[in-house]
């Protein structure tokens, strides 16, 4: 297949390496990395990612569905696989077979693993505010019953922030509470003598946020890649993050658009004045959200080209009136910088209403994924 040709993704496995590095620098010594590499590596592609994150010495890993999991092995990951979601019991024997970890969502959810037939391990995880998975950090008597089943290697312990994003007083007084119900429910644990399992509690935004913390691992998904989930998000750690990501397309045809003439499906776009216009071969189905309809713009030339008319599945019109060497075959950025000029993934979220992790996480499958 000729690379390059239609809609692809460029992989900047440098930057990706100086991310590893930065995280290194500001967690503490004992703590490792944990990627998450979930969603196909949010939308970046999971095996590339997977291996070259191996190849920098990471061997550490979690994903959400025993799919992904397996996915990875394939591809040759060896290390640690964690799944953070549910797994059926239907496919439990596909956890020891690919060696894979498995979050034990609750009580009821540990002793649906315990009555498999094969000890499986596990990661006990504790809900400490988020009220999403993991038993409750109060019903320390329950938590402790997990140890008590035979068939389960417990080697992790851990919970998730839900407002480490967030710079308000309230948002800081809730994750100091999530900390503390959960260091409470491991120092619990440890007097029980209950011991051998690592802890984590940290995404993103809670390394970001609280570099101090002191883990086993911290689990990074969205700032790995280089990119903060919204361009305003304000962040304590002082790091220097680099896009991972490039999106990239082509201009298909160009042609003149008459005053007064209106373009694409509903005609939501009316030409002010004579323009000349450009098709783009790339669309909603490979995750450009089709909220930028009107609204977002590209890079063509080094320079801006807005998004008029509404986005197609597969392709997208843009204004290419002021650049006069336009044509057919030449290249479109989405995402990534173009001379001087950049879009973050985060700056199309703002525009759609959402955050990166959702773009990124969207991108399709049509788009072939190139490390440069
Ligand atoms: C997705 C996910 C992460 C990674 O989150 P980021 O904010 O992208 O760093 C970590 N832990 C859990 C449980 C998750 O679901």
């Amino acid at each position: 297949m000729y690379q390059r040709g239609r809609a692809w993704i460029e992989l900047n496995l440098s930057h990706l390496a100086h991310n590893v590095k930065q995280f290194q620098k500001i967690l503490p010594k004992t703590c490792a990395l944990m990627p998450a590499i979930k969603a196909n590596a949010y939308g970046h592609g999971a095996a590339l990612i997977g291996r070259a994150l191996e190849n920098m010495g990471i061997s550490d890993f979690c994903v959400a569905s025993l799919g992904e999991a397996i996915e990875l092995r394939n591809a040759g990951i060896t290390g640690q696989i964690l799944v953070l979601g549910y797994t059926s019991p239907y496919q439990f024997s596909e956890l020891s077979r690919y060696h894979l970890t498995q979050t034990v969502i609750d009580l009821s959810y540990a002793k649906q693993l315990n009555d498999f037939k094969e000890p499986v391990c596990v990661h006990v995880s504790i809900d400490t505010g988020m009220r999403r998975l993991g038993e409750r950090s109060e019903n320390i008597e329950q938590i402790c019953q997990i140890w008590k089943l035979k068939n389960l290697r417990i080697t992790g312990v851990f919970s998730h922030l839900c407002t480490a994003d967030g710079q308000s007083a309230a948002d800081h007084r809730f994750t100091r509470e999530q900390i503390s119900r959960f260091n409470a429910n491991i120092d619990f644990l440890h007097k029980q003598g209950f011991s051998g399992f690592k802890t984590h509690l940290q995404s993103s935004y809670g390394v970001l946020n609280y570099p101090e913390l002191n883990y086993d691992y911290a689990r990074i998904g969205i700032a790995l890649y280089g990119v903060l989930s919204s361009p305003s998000d304000r962040i304590s750690a002082k790091v220097d993050l680099k896009p991972v990501l490039s999106l990239k397309s082509r201009i298909e045809c160009v042609k003149e658009l008459h005053m007064g003439e209106s373009i694409g499906y509903g005609l939501t776009f009316t030409a002010p004045k004579e323009m000349k216009i450009a098709a783009v071969s790339i669309g909603y189905a490979d995750g450009i959200p089709r909220e930028l309809s009107n609204k977002g713009h590209v890079l063509v030339h080094g320079k801006k080209a807005a998004i008029i008319g509404r986005i197609c599945m597969d392709q997208l019109l843009i204004d290419v009136s002021g650049l006069p060497d336009i044509s057919s075959g030449d290249e479109v950025v989405l995402i990534g910088c173009c001379k001087d000029r950049e879009i973050s993934a985060a700056n199309i979220a703002e525009y759609a209403g959402t955050i990166s992790n959702e773009i990124l996480s969207r991108l399709g499958n049509r788009l072939e994924r190139i490390p440069v």
